[in-house]
């Protein structure tokens, strides 16, 4: 870690160097990602609870009040119950995996590990999985009952990643503002309100893990950066110039994270199928087979094919991630929930919601549809004239 340390300062200084020499690469890079995270939209936050019901998925409620003193049962910080002193920045260190595909394989999986967070972000849309006002297992006991904790999902490109961290550090920002705190980097004397999981390990103890700086690094980034970032969202929101997130927790839904120290990272992500969804080659052409609604299929990856995004699930064969993931639309009027007979639910979305959906448009009787996943168990849809 010293070592680490002591490296770092040391390409400080050399960036230095180079900068007064007017020949400032290393450094323009870095201004430029900040510049353009400070001019991203920011993607809506979603409560995993809401996400789960949505897509007929039944969630493990892990930090539960029910679970009493058993493991999963929940904690105040060291200075009580809603009251943080500031946020742990991770990263999850599966490549490609969104926050959509980590909250769900947490959501299985948190029996085998024994580390969950408050959060999970990536370019699209941000999760939140349990309540911030307790504490959650990032970071070791230190951090755990100091801190709120939010992993980072690994993008593939340089915009994506931009996004990623405007996500990311907006929403820090907006909590810090709820809670009352005010940026400031964490220190060896144990002050600050920005940590990352390495500044833990170093000043902290009670876990090792460096992340996320070497994510960071592979897009010339730097903790430093991120919290200029983290910065400059807390002033605008201090400055009134743009809207906190409403820091709504609702029921306290908390999920477990991969350990990135015990489990090697997979080189696939299972998914679901939402829709029965045709089978394409490399080249985008139907290759005559399908994949049935409700099936798993190991994602490889995405690849691009004449526009259209796919996933790669092996053996040359591809599926649309519309079909498996979905994507998020908004609702331009109020939309009633439709089921599979085109008969009206009793329930509806409201106008200027965000939701998901599934594959194209679906012909029920006279009309189209949109498919919205499952509640209880059938499926649910809209008319697809409420989606802008
Ligand atoms: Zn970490």
């Amino acid at each position: 870690m010293h070592r680490k340390k002591a490296l770092s300062k040391m390409i400080a200084a050399a960036v230095a160097v180079v900068a007064s020499l007017g020949m400032a690469k290393a450094n323009t890079a870095y201004a430029s990602i900040n510049s353009e995270a400070e001019q991203a939209a920011i993607s809506p936050v979603y409560q995993a609870s809401a996400l789960f019901r949505q897509a007929g998925i039944s969630y493990n409620q892990f930090n539960s009040p029910a679970n009493g003193r058993k493991y999963g049962s929940r904690f105040g910080y060291r200075f009580g119950i809603g009251r943080p002193e500031g946020v742990v920045i991770h990263e999850t260190a599966t490549p490609n995996a969104s926050a959509w595909a980590e909250a769900r394989y947490f959501n299985s999986n948190w029996q085998n590990a024994y580390t969950y967070v408050h959060a999970v972000v990536d370019d699209q849309e941000l999760i939140q999985l349990s309540d911030t006002n307790y504490g959650v297992w990032g970071a070791g006991v230190q951090a755990n009952k100091r801190f709120i904790q939010i992993e980072l999902c690994r993008v593939n490109t340089r915009a994506r990643f931009v996004r990623s961290i405007a996500n990311d550090a907006s929403w820090i920002a907006s909590m810090l503002y709820k809670y009352g705190l005010k940026p400031s980097r964490a220190s060896a004397s144990g002050t600050g309100t920005i940590w990352s999981h390495h500044d833990v390990s170093s000043y902290l103890g009670g876990t090792d893990h460096v992340d996320p700086d070497t994510y960071f690094e592979q897009w010339g980034y730097s903790m430093d950066e991120f919290y200029s970032l983290v910065k400059y969202y807390y002033n605008r929101l201090a400055h009134g110039t743009s809207t906190a997130y409403s820091g709504k927790t609702s029921a306290s839904i908390t999920v477990s994270r991969r350990s990135t120290v015990t489990q090697a990272p997979k080189s696939y992500v299972k998914r679901t199928a939402m829709t029965t969804s045709r089978i394409y080659s490399a080249y985008g052409w139907w290759t005559g087979k399908r994949v049935k609604a409700g099936r798993a299929v190991k994602c490889y990856g995405t690849r691009w094919i004449n526009g259209k995004q796919y996933y790669d699930i092996g053996s040359g064969r591809y599926v649309r991630t519309l079909n498996v993931s979905g994507k998020i639309v908004a609702l331009r009027s109020k939309a009633y929930i439709y089921n599979g007979r085109g008969r009206r639910t009793g329930w509806h979305y409201n106008r200027g919601n965000r939701i998901r959906v599934y594959g194209g448009t679906f012909s029920i009787a006279r009309h189209k549809y949109r498919f919205c996943g499952f509640s209880g168990g059938s499926k649910i849809y809209i008319r697809s004239g409420n989606v802008a």
